[in-house]
């Protein structure tokens, strides 16, 4: 009994998908390093500072000058530092008026004066520090 079954194999070669060219696409960012951040100039005190840093007031198309805290409010705007020094120039001593050629209505100050009154003290001056330690801590090790 000779059971010759022979089957018949069929090695097919497998097609080897060959990737050919580069695949991977080249986005090249200019300078990845290199942040714009917007900068405005303080109407008070004239300091370039990063426009987060500063409080926008828009003069509306109405003619209010308003406080602007999105910064979305359309009109012209101008920016003053979160400063009480900047504010009371900027209420007390016409700046705002001027910047926006306008005078301020007696409402439109009381908001801002509002704002004013909420910032917080400015730090005095660092002229004397108070803490002049001259602690002569001897660590002992062990
Ligand atoms: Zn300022």
């Amino acid at each position: 009994m000779t059971a010759d079954g022979t089957p018949p194999s069929a090695s097919a070669p497998s097609k080897a998908s060959a990737q050919s060219g580069p695949g991977a696409p080249r986005k090249r960012k200019p300078q990845p390093r290199q942040r714009h951040i917007p900068q405005r100039t303080c109407i008070a005190c004239k300091q370039v500072r990063p426009k987060r840093e500063l409080i926008r007031v828009v003069r509306t198309p109405a003619g209010h000058i308003e406080l602007d805290p999105t910064s979305k409010k359309s009109g012209r705007g101008a920016y003053i530092c979160a400063r009480r020094s900047c504010w009371e120039l900027a209420l007390n001593k016409g700046k705002l008026d001027r910047e926006f050629e306008t005078t301020l209505t007696p409402e439109d100050r009381a908001a801002l004066e509002a704002y004013y009154a909420s910032l917080p003290p400015e730090q005095p001056t660092p002229a004397t520090k108070p803490t002049a330690r001259q602690t002569s801590k001897r660590m002992s090790s062990e």
